[in-house]
């Protein structure tokens, strides 16, 4: 059974979504925390669903992107939750230092009003999960999903009686039914993985699709195809800014722009394009394509 909470990021609804799921009696899991600025909100949610936060036992990490597992060393300390984490992602986990300096270079001195404080976790609630690893809670059974592209320690996990994926980033951003767009943060986009990520999701044929920017998708694969197609338009896109001689600064307003016109374009309401900027900044998208770019294919830009 599967219960959404709505993390209220910044007090805004729609942002940020955690799925709780009950594995059985006393049994709970989250898939991510959402950062530590919503902690409260998410253990408040929890109780609202009738549960008792203390029986959260586990914790899927999509990966460590402080929007999503911000807040998991609050679990950890609080309610001796256990964490669960690509390999890759888990170090950062236990020491967040690096993970802090990154974020920092991204979001500046507005990285305590967006995440909150960032605390380590005790190496023995971390737990390392390799791609295909089975997770058997209570009566349910997860399946490990390697997925990277959006992160390169991202996981998904799927949920054998619901078949569901719980997809973090990798199957983009969806607000209320619109278009699903691809969130592009520095450092880690690859396209070509983003690809195989998407076709190992689409081979397990899911009912439905959890995403945290936002909530339930029920007609996962063409939701899956657009935003696959999505990638690889609006990579070309900031490509074809560069060869222009564009600077990322100048791309930046114009990717905005040209955002804003393919949302409208395919009916999604005006003010839901707030929500998607909010969950999917288009300035972040503009540096982690230009990394990519730079880094994969440095001959095909300038
Ligand atoms: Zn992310």
């Amino acid at each position: 059974m599967v219960h959404l909470i709505d993390a209220l990021h910044l007090g805004r609804p729609d942002v940020i979504c955690i799925a709780l799921v009950e594995c059985g009696r006393n049994e709970l899991l989250l898939v991510d925390s959402g950062p530590e600025s919503v902690f409260e909100v998410v253990v408040e949610g929890v109780r609202k669903l009738g549960f008792q936060p203390g029986h959260v036992r586990h914790l899927l990490a999509s990966h460590i992107h402080l929007d999503h597992t911000g807040g998991a060393w609050r679990w950890a300390k609080e309610f001796g939750t256990k964490i669960y984490a690509h390999p890759r992602g888990a170090a950062h986990l236990i020491d967040p230092s690096k993970l802090v300096g990154s974020a920092t270079r991204i979001y500046g001195n507005k990285m305590g009003v967006l995440w909150g404080a960032v605390g380590n976790i005790p190496e023995d609630q971390v737990i390392a999960v390799e791609d295909d690893a089975e997770l058997r809670f209570g009566s349910e059974r997860f399946r490990v999903l390697y997925t990277p592209g959006h992160a390169q320690h991202h996981s998904a996990y799927w949920l054998q009686s619901e078949r569901t994926v719980f997809a973090g980033d990798v199957a983009g951003v969806l607000i209320h039914g619109g278009p699903p767009i691809p969130p592009f943060p520095p450092p880690d986009i690859h396209l070509e993985s983003w690809k195989d990520s998407l076709a190992k999701i689409r081979l397990l044929k899911p009912f439905s699709l959890h995403i945290t920017h936002f909530g339930k998708v029920a007609d996962p694969i063409p939701a899956i195809d657009a935003l696959e197609k999505r990638i690889f338009d609006w990579a070309d896109w900031i490509k074809q800014r560069f060869l222009e001689g564009r600077s990322e600064a100048e791309t930046i307003p114009e990717f905005e722009r040209f955002t804003v016109q393919e949302l409208l374009s395919e009916g999604t309401p005006v003010e839901d394009l707030a929500t998607y900027e909010r969950a999917d900044p288009a300035s972040m998208s503009v540096a982690g394509l230009a990394r990519y770019w730079r880094k994969y294919h440095p001959e095909q830009v300038p």
